[in-house]
């Protein structure tokens, strides 16, 4: 008699697949950027990124193989523990991923599904809000332009001006433009801001409100 050799995925197949994550933190905090400023959400921080920014302030997530890799289910049911239904995927770069399972889970369970991506990597995923924070250490993927709801372009220096100006000219009419000052630089440059916002109004301005909040 035949025997069947079942052999059973290995925790990269598993990942590879999008059934498994590395997940650096996830917490129930108040979203504070962007479109959703002041929503409650829960954050859902995966490991890994190969991007690079000087400025990121989540150097320690870069790595992937120092996060513990959990399942979509148990990544969800810690979801389920909070009462807002809001959920911010975010890294990290979570599109090194297969968000698709993932995604598809939270939805079943009566999430809004949003996410915050440089889009470096190739889209996958069922999101609500796609916000695209592109970086010029790692070229975007062309499939984040039709996608994204949102352009958000964190200014460091003054030609992020033009590269902001770049990416407004590749994603879709209706995504919406804001200019972010990187933290550190704020001071500097959000005096700028406002008058480049008020000469172009097409573009708002997001700031890191939770830093004020001092929330995570
Ligand atoms: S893409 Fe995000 S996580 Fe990656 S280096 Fe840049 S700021 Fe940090």
């Amino acid at each position: 008699m035949q025997t069947l050799d079942l052999v059973a995925p290995t925790t990269q197949e598993l990942i590879s697949a999008g059934l498994q994550l590395p997940i650096m933190e996830a917490f129930y905090t108040i979203q504070g950027e962007g479109r959703f400023t002041g929503h409650p959400a829960y954050f859902i921080r995966l490991g890994g990124c190969d991007v690079g920014c000087v400025w990121c302030d989540v150097k320690e997530s870069w790595e992937a193989a120092k996060w513990p890799v959990l399942s979509i289910e148990k990544i969800v049911e810690d979801a389920l523990a909070f009462p807002g239904r809001l959920v911010v995927i975010t890294g990290g770069e979570p599109l090194m991923y297969n968000l698709d399972p993932l995604t598809k889970l939270l939805k079943e369970k009566g999430f809004t599904t949003n996410i915050e991506t440089s889009g470096a990597h190739p889209f996958s995923g069922d999101f609500d809000w796609v916000c695209f924070s592109p970086k010029k250490f790692k070229k975007p993927h062309p499939s984040i332009y039709k996608v994204a709801d949102e352009l958000k372009v964190v200014i460091y220096n003054k030609s992020d001006f033009s590269f902001a100006q770049e990416h407004a000219r590749l994603v879709n009419p209706v995504c919406e433009l804001r200019l972010q000052p990187e933290w550190s630089k704020a001071e500097k440059f959000t005096p700028e801001i406002i008058e480049y916002v008020k000469n172009h109004p097409n573009w708002k301005i997001s700031l890191q409100t939770h830093k004020f909040m001092d929330i995570p």
